[in-house]
């Protein structure tokens, strides 16, 4: 995986960012295993439980187009710190994740960046793997 093609998509999607409430440009890019890459940024909303966020617009894009599963996210917010995914986020890349080890690349720019596992920053996640078992009792 080359982190600063994903790191460049999520900054070019950053800035499509619509925050005139927040003024918290987000950008995410997402890299699938079929091998595309697909990006999105964060779209408030004045009713503000309607906002979406980068990281899903972008996963939300790449199933819509078919993809199955998503082995990387890059993820550019603020500019002078990492930004972690929040915990909606999280829930929503286990479910797509190719599996828990996948690589969340937290990135101010192209050269700055540290790379995170899911199981870390999700740790003891609930997943549909948690429905089939119950399905199974
Ligand atoms: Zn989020």
């Amino acid at each position: 995986m080359n982190y600063e093609i994903l790191i460049k998509e999520a900054v070019e999607a950053r800035k499509k960012a619509y925050v005139p409430y927040s003024n918290f440009k987000v950008g995410a890019a997402v890299f699938t295993d079929d091998g595309r890459i697909f990006s999105g940024c964060n779209i408030e909303n004045a009713s503000f439980g309607a906002t979406n966020c980068a990281e899903r617009t972008a996963v939300f894009k790449a199933v819509s187009e078919g993809a199955k599963y998503i082995t990387a996210v890059a993820i550019v917010g603020d500019i002078s710190s990492f930004t972690y995914p929040c915990g909606i986020c999280r829930q929503v890349l286990a479910e797509f994740a190719s599996d828990m080890n996948m690589e969340i690349i937290l990135a101010k720019n192209e050269k700055e960046y540290i790379v995170e596992k899911l199981c870390n920053i999700l740790p003891g996640a609930f997943t549909k793997r948690d429905l089939d078992k119950e399905k199974m009792d």
